[in-house]
């Protein structure tokens, strides 16, 4: 089983897929989401995009991965946080699963998230990034042959997802 953990930009690493945290009009943004729409090639991505329509929350929508090092861009759409009794965690462990479904669907081996929510969508950290490892776990068991890493922008993101990784599943 491979789970890493890095730190820095996500659009600079080589990967098969690169998991952007997109809105549900899959219209770009802040955060991760506009790093990933400038790497890539803004019009580029915004057209697949547009073609695409939108996404809801919970899923997942491919598009080719354009200028970055990757040979797709998987937008997911997490749940904006409202105070976890609205099926928040659900929503984000849906995020994960249908990204990992989806890679083994595609026949790809190697994949990249970001901290799905924990921006501007204000899903609190300690309580995502276990959300984020379990599932991470789960495909392993089921194609351990699977890459998972989790890029985040600061050490103390990063420090979570090594404590998560380090308790026993
Ligand atoms: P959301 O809207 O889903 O909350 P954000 O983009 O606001 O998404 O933030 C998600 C996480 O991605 C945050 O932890 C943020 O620090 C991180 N982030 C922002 N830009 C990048 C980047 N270029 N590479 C990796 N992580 C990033």
């Amino acid at each position: 089983m491979t789970i890493d953990v890095v730190e820095g930009d996500i659009t600079s690493l080589q990967v098969d897929v690169v998991v952007n945290a997109a809105n549900t009009r899959l219209a770009g943004g802040g955060g991760v989401d506009g790093a990933i729409h400038r790497a890539a090639g803004s019009a580029d991505l915004q057209r697949a995009c547009r073609a695409i329509g939108g996404c809801p929350t919970g899923e997942v929508r491919v598009t080719p991965a354009f200028r970055l090092p990757a040979r797709a861009i998987y937008h997911t759409v997490g749940p904006v946080w409202q105070g976890g009794a609205a099926g928040e965690e659900a929503l984000l462990r849906s995020c994960y699963r249908h990204c990992l479904q989806q890679l083994i669907e595609d026949q790809l081996q190697s994949i990249v998230f970001p901290a799905i929510s924990c921006g501007v969508y204000g899903f609190p950290p300690q309580l995502a990034v276990p959300v984020a490892v379990a599932e991470a776990r789960r495909a392993l068991r089921q194609r351990p042959d699977l890459g998972v890493i989790f890029c985040c922008f600061d050490s103390a993101m990063a420090d979570l997802y090594r404590q998560a990784l380090s308790a026993p599943s």
